[in-house]
């Protein structure tokens, strides 16, 4: 038994979503695109599953944000796929379906049902996994009111437990990005929350001390608390196999009616062992977004690709790159000739409580902060590499001011005032780049 079509994109998340808009808007045919994937449900934008998503129940507006509502590509203000755009335009959409085997050689796909799907090109778009306790030697992932949040089904399992725990305690494990936009949505939630993570600060990969400073005095306001420097070593289980406590490396031990841990994701690149060559984690693909087999390309949180910004292969997590590498991808394999390299500046964000922030290029080197820290409203920083602006964070800001910093990240300007000047000039040293 087998199909065969001309594209196929192995994993249904945003890449996959993106992927097939700009498939349609460069003229795919009917029945020949395909999208293989193991959730139930048509790309989404997964971004909402710890913001929107996690909301209250209740009269409360705005509610709790469910599909079709965040059906890719709404998070870039364009079209929602629901399933029915899909089917509108010819593109056969296998759901619920994982693949357990690739044949990059011939060709190929096996799917857990035993079909065997060809293809001419392949377009890898299967994300990544959440790292598990199990994997530091601690047990328990499996009970009931410990959560991890990849995946709708995820989302739905977080979301009962919360209602089941409002007023209880919640332990929070890792201090990235759903460490603390879980902690936020579970403070809504009316739950009591202790952040534990073995570094120094929140964000450590991002932030510097004095951002995390600001964030930790606003979630300290807000009754949580941080425990830095250590990490949990087992928990503590009712009769029922529920988790009743946590118990931490440094002798603490912390009552817990839920557990949320994010520790971290590995891409899902084991199909592919063997088969391509595979760097930094992920699967290496050129700035055509194209793998060491010419008819596979990789898109999203699994692609290693070369940043041109910063002369090196980058592999990123976050949903700007997962967009525009697959409308990049499906560029090159649908028009070849006029498409040129990838060229990517990197882009973060998060919204926590009324905070908004947004970060581009890349965090090293000299930092200088601007702004005011005082009123924690409107604030940033710059870092500076080899006399070279190569990073901009900023709070609080306007879409003009977002903008600026963006087009001038994008430039790598030299800065040759020094660093008490730069932080004088604060915002207005972007806008004269
Ligand atoms: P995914 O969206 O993870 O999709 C991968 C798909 O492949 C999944 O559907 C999976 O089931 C499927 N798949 C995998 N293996 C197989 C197989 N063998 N067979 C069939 N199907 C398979 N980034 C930001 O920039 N900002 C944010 O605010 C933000 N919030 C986030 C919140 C959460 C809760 C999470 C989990 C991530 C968030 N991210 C955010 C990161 C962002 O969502 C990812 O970078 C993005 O989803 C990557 O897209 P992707 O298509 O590569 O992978
Ligand atoms: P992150 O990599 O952001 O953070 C993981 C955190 O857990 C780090 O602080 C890490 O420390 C810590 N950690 C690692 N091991 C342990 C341990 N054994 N015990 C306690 N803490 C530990 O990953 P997340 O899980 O937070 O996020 C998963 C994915 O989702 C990422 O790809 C992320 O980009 C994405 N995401 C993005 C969002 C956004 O962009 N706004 C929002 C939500 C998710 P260390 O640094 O030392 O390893």
């Amino acid at each position: 038994m087998g199909r065969a079509f001309v594209y196929v994109i192995l994993g249904g998340g945003v890449a996959a979503g993106y992927a097939a808009l700009e498939f349609t808007r460069r003229g795919v045919s009917d029945g020949e695109l395909c999208i293989i994937s193991e959730e139930p449900v048509a790309p989404y934008e997964r971004p909402a599953l710890s913001k929107g998503f996690l909301l209250p129940e209740g009269k409360r507006k705005p509610a709790p944000a469910r599909l079709p509502s965040f059906h890719t590509c709404v998070g870039a203000n364009d079209e929602k796929l629901t399933p029915k755009w899909y089917k509108d335009h010819g593109i056969e959409l296998v759901l619920g379906t994982r693949v357990k085997s690739v044949d990059v050689r011939r060709k190929t796909l096996l799917s857990s049902t035993g079909e065997t799907i060809s293809y001419k090109f392949l377009i890898i778009a299967t994300g990544a996994r959440a790292l598990k306790l199990e994997e530091f030697g601690v047990e328990g992932s499996d009970a009931e009111n410990v959560c991890y949040l990849r995946d709708l089904a995820d989302a739905n399992r977080l979301a009962t437990v919360i209602q089941s725990s409002s007023n209880g305690n919640a332990v929070v494990i890792g201090g990235g990005y759903i460490g603390m936009e879980c902690a936020a949505s579970l403070v809504i939630n009316k739950i009591n929350v202790t952040m534990v993570f073995p570094e120094a600060h929140c964000m450590a990969r991002l932030f510097t001390p004095k951002i995390a400073s600001l964030y930790e005095d606003y979630y300290r306001a807000k009754g949580v608390k941080f425990i830095k420097g250590t990490v949990l070593t087992s928990f503590e289980f009712d009769s029922n196999g529920k988790v009743t406590a946590v118990n931490l490396k440094d002798g603490n031990q912390l009552p817990a009616d839920l557990v949320v841990v994010g520790i971290g994701i590995r891409p899902n690149t084991s199909l592919f062992e063997g088969q391509l060559t595979i760097e930094k984690g992920g699967i290496k693909v050129n700035s055509k977004m194209q793998s060491s087999d010419s008819s596979v390309y990789a898109i999203g949180d699994v692609a290693t690709f070369p940043v041109k910004l910063f002369g090196e292969m980058r592999r990123l997590e976050h949903v700007d790159s997962a967009r525009k590498s697959a409308r990049h991808a499906v560029s090159a394999i649908m028009d070849p000739v006029k498409t040129g390299e990838f060229d990517y500046l990197p882009f973060f964000y998060s919204r926590v409580f009324a905070f908004s922030w947004q970060f581009y290029g890349d965090p090293t080197g000299e930092v200088v902060h601007f702004g005011d820290y005082e009123d924690g409203k409107s604030f940033g920083a710059y870092w500076v590499k080899k006399g070279h602006l190569v990073g901009s964070f900023l709070e609080g800001g306007t879409k003009e001011e977002y903008e600026i910093i963006s087009k001038a990240t994008q430039l790598k300007p030299a800065v040759t005032i020094d660093s008490e000047e730069l932080e004088k000039e604060g915002l207005g040293f972007a806008q004269t780049v």
